[in-house]
């Protein structure tokens, strides 16, 4: 498989872009070859600058749920592009998409806009901290939530919880106020609730994990989280960044009936364009600026351009059996996969949720960071090859979710199988 022009700008790349990338996942570290380079999208498939043609399962890491280049969402922006591209004033579309936000998430009672999912993340532990007053924040480990400071923090092994940094550049004294928790584990969050009492300003959780590959949470753990934050008066906050609007319009919250005290949200509401938000109760919200003392800012905040895609992508979603479709596509690919990998005899495990799953080259069963790290990565690369080289694309790590979207065909659901099968062979 040629792949010249693809190895050419890498090394260009590297020559002016740290690792050739602007953001890590990308660039295929854990196969270890240099990663495709991409020259347009069109429904759910992706074209390299080499000339071929693959099936998405990326979709830009979740927000192109309707594929690439809608010809709706294309209509939309056309006609908003001769309007202007930013005004640093408020504009009509900021309320329709906040309002459209706000009413598949009831919780999210006010909603501020911002331009990605780590902005959003940071601003909520932000305002929980400033309604609270207090200072530390719990996660789980494996959930990721953008690269903020605060949240690039998981525990060493074992059985310290002390905060120690993920990335260099943290310094510990902030590191300190992050504990980590173990997903589904929620004596782990009791433990450090009793340790911190009165010092935990929120718990923050990805209620369906898509970050450690597609975790989802046991019975009675959001609602276990529900209940401790409820009694110790710490601030909850669902991280929702990838399963708003995926798993269900509503996202997490609608599929558990569990309200979220604040809302964290990106990808998909930005139609394919940078967009996040971050909303909640009322009187957590009255704390950001203009209103409160809790500063939050951003000049392109809102943009028009972004609020067009993400209204006219929420508008898509709201057509009916949008998500019965895409919940018989992820159900008819995982099925189908798990009956191949069964008849090669492979240790595996798929976990799925409506548009999203992860085939782990485990055993299992995976239900939090340590039982995924059971997978085999090294299996997990040899797969990948061979899937890109049956023009299939998938994430490029073992630790991701892969994401179908509503333009994948029973046909590239079915070619897909087909290579899943040949590749099995061959591991
Ligand atoms: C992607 C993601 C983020 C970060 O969003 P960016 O737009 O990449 O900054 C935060 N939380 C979760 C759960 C995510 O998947």
């Amino acid at each position: 498989m040629g792949r010249k022009k693809s190895i050419g700008l890498y090394h260009r790349a590297l020559e002016v872009i740290p690792g050739g990338v602007n953001s890590p996942v990308r660039a295929f570290q854990a196969i270890g070859v240099p990663p495709s380079f991409i020259e347009r999208a069109k429904g759910s498939k992706i074209f390299d600058v080499d000339g071929h043609e693959y099936i998405d399962y990326v979709g830009s890491w979740g927000p192109m749920i309707l594929g690439h280049a809608h010809p709706k969402i294309v209509a939309a922006l056309k006609k908003a592009l001769p309007k202007g591209t930013s005004y640093g004033a408020p504009t009509p579309l900021e309320v329709e998409l906040a309002s459209k936000v706000k009413k598949a998430f009831p919780s999210m009672e006010l909603v501020r806009m911002v331009s990605s999912g780590t902005e959003a993340v940071m601003s909520a532990i932000r305002v929980a901290r400033g309604y609270t007053g207090r200072p530390n924040v719990i996660k789980f480990e494996g959930c990721y939530h953008g690269h903020g400071d605060s949240l690039l923090v998981k525990a060493g092994s074992g059985a310290t919880t002390f905060g120690i940094p993920d990335s260099l550049g943290i310094p510990e004294d902030l590191a300190k106020h992050t504990q980590t928790a173990t997903y589904n584990d929620l004596e782990s969050v009791k433990i450090l609730v009793s340790q911190y009492p009165e010092q935990i300003a929120c718990v923050i959780v990805e209620p369906i994990a898509g970050n450690m590959g597609v975790v989802l949470p046991e019975r009675g753990f959001l609602e276990g989280l529900r209940k401790i934050c409820d009694e110790r008066g710490i601030v909850l906050i669902f991280d929702e960044v990838i399963s708003g609007f995926r798993t269900a319009y509503g996202g997490a919250q609608e599929i558990y009936k569990i309200k979220a005290d604040m809302t964290c949200l990106g990808k998909i509401i930005g139609g394919g364009l940078p967009v996040g938000a971050y909303g909640g109760k009322r009187a957590m919200m009255d704390k950001v600026s203009p209103l409160g003392g809790v500063y939050q800012a951003g000049t392109l905040s809102g943009n028009p351009l972004a609020m067009t895609a993400g209204i006219t992508t929420l508008e898509l979603l709201r057509a009916k059996k949008v998500y019965q479709d895409l919940g018989k596509k992820t159900l008819y690919l995982t099925e189908k996969i798990a009956e191949c990998a069964e008849e090669r005899g492979l240790p595996f495990t798929i976990n799925q949720a409506t548009g999203l799953f992860t085939l782990f080259f485990t055993e299992g069963p995976v239900r939090d960071y340590r039982t995924a790290k059971t997978s085999n990565p090294k299996r997990f690369a040899q797969f990948f090859i061979e899937m890109m080289k049956q023009g299939i694309y998938l994430p490029p790590s073992q630790f991701e979710a892969w994401f179908i979207s509503l333009a994948h065909t029973q046909k590239d659901l079915d070619r897909t199988i087909e290579a899943c099968d040949a590749a099995f062979k061959r591991l």
